[in-house]
C-alpha cells in the first residue's frame, strides 16, 4: 500500500511511522509533511526515502532539500498549504494519514477524500468544521474513511458493518463516548483558575500534541469528538453520550436495542487504531503490548460535570445549532488554546472566549469549503478581538 503521511512530525505522525516501519513488505511511504521541524522530517526521510516531502515555509523547504541532497536522497521538497493539498491527492497513492493539527488540516484531508483515497482521519477538526461537506465528498468520490481518533475507531469496530450509516436498521440505540476526564478531573474547582500550561498538557493516560492535550484538559476534545461522531456515524446529538472512564481502557461503546453493549478495549496507545485503519479489514502487529486485565483490575465510570467542563456543553450547543456554529466554535477554541499556551489567557478563560465568540458571530448556512473557511476566519477574528478586550 502506497502511503502519504500529512503531519508526519507530530505525535500521530510518529506513531504512524512506527507501525509502518514494522511492515516494510506491506507499506511504502510516498510523501511526508511537516511544518517547521526540519531536522525531524529529515530524519524521517532518511528512514523511509519518500519521493516527496513538504515543509511550511520556503526557507525550511530549502534547508530540508539541502540536507537530503547532501546525503544523496532524491526526495523532492515542496512547501506551503498548496503542496499539502497536492500531496494528499497524489495519483498512485492508496492511503492518506491526515494527522495535521487544527483547521490547517482541513483542505488536504478534503483533497484526499475528493481523490477517493483510503483516508485515515486523525484531524478531527476537519469533520467538526466541515462535516456535511466532508462526508458528501467521501461518498461522492467513493473514498474509504477510517477514523483514527481512538474513540471513533472503537465505535467503528463495534458498529454493525452491514448497516453502516443506518443506525436504526442496525439496532443502535446509543453511542457511548468514553473520556479520561483529563488532568483536572478531580482538581478542586477553585484551583482551576490558576492551572498552568505545563499542568494542562501533562495528560494522565495519553501522550499527545500540545493542542489536543489542552483540549483534553478542558474536555473540548470530547466536545469536538461528539461532533465528529455525529458526522462519521450519522448519529443524532441525543444519541451520543459522554462517559468519564479514568482508566482509558475502554475506548468507546455501542449500545444496541436488544440490550447488548459492544466495546473495544486496549492499552491507551494510538498505534492500535492506526494499525487497525492501515490494515483494515485485516489485523497487523502494532507494537502495542497485550492488555493485562489483571493489572487493570477495575473499570470506573462517571457522569461528566458540566460546571467543571463548560466546553463540552458549548460543543453540544454548536452541533445542535448547525450551519457555521461548529466551525466558529473550533476557530475560537484554537485561538483561545494558543493564548492559554502563551500565558495570555487563564485556563477558565478558554470556555469564556469560545462562548462569547459564538454569541458574536451571526449564524449562517455553510454549503461549501469557501463558506466554511469564511466561518473559520470570522470565528478567529471575533475571538482575537474578545481576547484583546479582556487584557
Ligand atoms: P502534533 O502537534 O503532535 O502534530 C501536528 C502535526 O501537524 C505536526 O506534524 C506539525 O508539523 C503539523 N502542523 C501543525 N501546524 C501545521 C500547519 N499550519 N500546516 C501544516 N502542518 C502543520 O499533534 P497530534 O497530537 O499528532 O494531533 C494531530 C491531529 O490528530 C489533531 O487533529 C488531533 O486532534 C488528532 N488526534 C491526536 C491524537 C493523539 O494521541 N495525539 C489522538 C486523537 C486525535
Ligand atoms: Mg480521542
Amino acid at each position: 500500500m502506497k502511503l502519504t503521511i500529512l503531519g508526519a512530525t507530530g505525535s500521530i505522525g510518529v506513531s504512524t511511522l512506527d507501525v509502518v516501519m514494522r511492515h516494510p513488505d506491506r507499506f511504502e511511504v510516498v510523501a511526508l509533511t511537516g511544518h517547521s521541524q526540519v531536522e525531524v522530517l529529515a530524519a524521517q526521510c532518511r528512514r523511509c526515502r519518500p519521493a516527496y516531502a513538504a515543509m511550511g515555509s520556503a526557507a525550511d523547504a530549502q534547508r530540508l532539500a539541502a540536507l537530503l541532497k547532501a546525503e544523496g536522497l532524491r526526495t523532492e521538497v515542496l512547501h506551503g498549504a498548496e503542496a499539502l493539498v497536492q500531496l494528499a491527492g497524489l495519483p498512485g497513492v492508496d492511503a492518506v494519514m491526515a494527522a495535521i493539527v487544527g483547521a490547517a488540516g482541513l483542505p488536504p484531508a478534503l483533497a484526499a477524500a475528493s481523490a477517493g483515497k483510503r483516508v485515515l482521519l486523525a484531524n478531527k477538526e476537519a469533520l467538526v468544521m466541515a462535516g456535511a461537506v466532508f462526508m458528501a465528498e467521501v461518498r461522492g468520490a467513493g473514498a474509504l474513511l477510517l477514523p483514527i481518533d481512538s474513540e471513533h475507531n472503537a465505535i467503528f469496530q463495534s458498529l454493525p458493518h452491514r448497516y453502516a450509516g443506518d443506525m436504526a436498521r442496525g439496532g443502535v440505540r446509543r453511542i457511548l463516548l468514553t473520556a479520561s476526564g483529563g488532568p483536572f478531573r478531580t482538581t478542586p474547582l477553585e484551583l482551576l483558575a490558576r492551572v498552568t500550561p505545563e499542568q494542562a498538557v501533562a495528560h494522565p493516560k495519553w501522550s499527545m500534541g500540545r493542542k489536543i492535550s489542552v483540549d483534553s484538559a478542558t474536555m473540548m476534545n470530547k466536545g469536538l469528538e461528539v461532533i465528529e461522531a455525529h458526522w462519521l456515524f450519522n448519529a443524532p446529538a441525543d444519541s451520543i453520550e459522554v462517559v468519564i472512564h479514568p482508566q482509558s481502557v475502554i475506548h468507546s461503546l455501542v449500545d444496541y436495542a436488544d440490550g447488548s453493549v459492544l466495546a473495544q478495549l486496549g492499552n491507551p496507545d494510538m498505534r492500535t487504531p492506526i494499525a487497525h485503519a492501515l490494515a483494515w479489514p485485516e489485523r497487523i502487529d502494532s507494537g502495542v503490548a497485550a492488555l493485562d486485565l489483571f493489572a487493570v483490575a477495575q473499570l470506573d465510570f462517571e457522569r461528566p460535570d458540566l460546571a467543571r467542563f463548560p466546553c463540552l456543553d458549548l460543543a453540544y450547543r454548536a452541533l445542535r445549532a448547525e450551519g457555521n456554529a461548529a466551525a466558529v466554535l473550533n476557530a475560537a477554541n484554537e485561538i483561545a488554546v494558543q493564548a492559554f499556551l502563551e500565558r495570555r489567557l487563564p485556563f477558565l478563560g478558554i470556555a469564556e472566549v469560545i462562548a462569547e465568540t459564538m454569541d458574536a458571530v451571526p449564524q449562517a448556512a455553510v454549503s461549501d469549503l469557501e463558506a466554511i473557511l469564511e466561518a473559520d476566519r470570522q470565528g478567529r477574528a471575533a475571538a482575537v478581538e474578545i481576547l484583546a478586550r479582556r487584557s
